[in-house]
């Protein structure tokens, strides 16, 4: 049986709304400029007191958006159950505060159902994920990747299907590029889908969404962007550069972030001039990082993630400092220009 806690979420954690929600392109939606993504730390073998203390330092803080895939973990699911857990126990009263959103398109269970893009994964895996989490509906369902094969409009259909069917309020896309987005979009106009929103890696060192059209569709299209990993992992901070902590991403979940990649001197030469920049700015390199991000109109969103809960307030200071002088903004691209070459052969994700 779960135990009930008494988490009182804090009165003051609208204090600073009229800075610190975006609308979703033309939705009606607005979002935090700041959410939190649960893609680690909330697996199995995490500390769950540290869930409690990111997820509610997050709400305390006007943070309203968390953000989830079947997948996280590990082991798979373990991040939506929890999240489930902490919502059963503590959230609850909250639902309607709450943004709340998922995704299915990596692997999640063996066999040829488990997988990609089809009416048959998309529908039973959101199934799965409401029961992990003890929801009924999840606020934004994403198909989490380009599929291949699947024709696009049995991915959009099935997307329709579970918004009609009230499980998931809109729908988005994620790791699309310019050219499906655009398609996907057409048949979501169709169907009168509110496909309002694309998650996608953008930040000072990952460009590729102004390279493959999905940041100028997104525009023409008035749909939002939320972006992933704007911190690069975490190497768009100080952390890196006299070692690898032993409480770092790279030491304790070095997945997808590889401890020859962070320690390469030329990389940690760029970051250390970007911290000089930041410095001038009077921010934190982190804050600079998110601002970098969030200076650009089109983008609704950066979607962070934490290991402790201060990284999160910290990482909050960037809302209302978002604006560059055209000379930073070059010499940010000057140092990006030096280590492209680097950064190409190193995203995992
Ligand atoms: P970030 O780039 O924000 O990296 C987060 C990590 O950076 C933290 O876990 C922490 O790592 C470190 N960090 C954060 N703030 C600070 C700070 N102020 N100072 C120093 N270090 C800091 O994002 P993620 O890569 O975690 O991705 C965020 C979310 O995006 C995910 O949870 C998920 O929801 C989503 N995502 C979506 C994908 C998709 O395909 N749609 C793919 C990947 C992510 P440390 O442990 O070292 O402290």
């Amino acid at each position: 049986m779960y135990q009930f806690n008494e988490y009182q979420a804090s009165e003051h954690r609208y204090d600073d709304e009229k800075i610190l929600y975006k609308r979703c392109g033309a939705s009606g939606l607005r979002l935090p400029k700041v959410s939190l993504g649960l893609w680690h730390n909330f697996g199995s073998k995490d500390n769950y007191d540290n869930m409690k203390a990111l997820i509610f330092t997050a709400f305390d803080h006007g943070i309203t958006h968390f953000d989830l895939a079947n997948n996280y973990g590990p082991v798979y699911g373990a991040a939506e159950e929890n999240f489930g857990r902490i919502y059963e126990q503590d959230l609850k009263p909250y639902r309607n505060e709450l943004i709340i959103s998922t995704k299915a398109g990596y692997d999640m269970w063996p066999g040829p159902y488990g997988n990609w893009g089809s009416r048959k994964y998309l529908i039973s895996s959101l199934d799965e994920s409401l029961k992990r989490m003890h929801l009924e509906y999840v606020d934004i369902f994403y198909h989490h990747r380009m599929d291949p094969e699947t024709p696009l409009e049995e991915t959009m259909l099935a997307l329709d299907q579970i918004v009609r069917s009230g499980k998931a309020l809109y729908a988005g896309i994620s790791n699309y590029n310019g050219e499906r987005a655009r398609e996907a979009r057409r048949i979501a106009k169709e169907l009168h889908l509110p496909l309002i929103i694309n998650q996608n890696r953008y930040s000072i060192f990952d460009r590729t969404i102004e390279e493959n059209g999905l940041k100028a569709c997104a525009k023409e299209a008035g749909m939002g962007v939320i972006c992933f990993s704007p911190l690069a992992q975490g190497e768009l901070s100080e952390k890196y550069l006299h070692g690898i902590p032993a409480d770092s991403r790279v030491a304790r979940d070095g997945r997808f972030l590889h401890k020859e990649d962070v320690i390469q001197p030329e990389k940690l030469k760029a970051i250390r001039a970007l911290k000089d920049i930041a410095g001038e700015r009077g921010q934190t390199l982190p804050q600079m990082a998110l601002a970098w991000v969030l200076r650009d109109p089109e983008i609704t969103s950066v979607l962070i993630g934490a290991s402790k809960p201060e990284q999160i307030v910290e990482n909050l200071g960037v809302v209302g400092h978002t604006e560059f002088s055209e000379e930073e903004l070059q010499r940010i691209d000057a140092i990006y220009q030096s280590i492209a070459g680097l950064l190409d052969g190193h995203r995992h994700v």
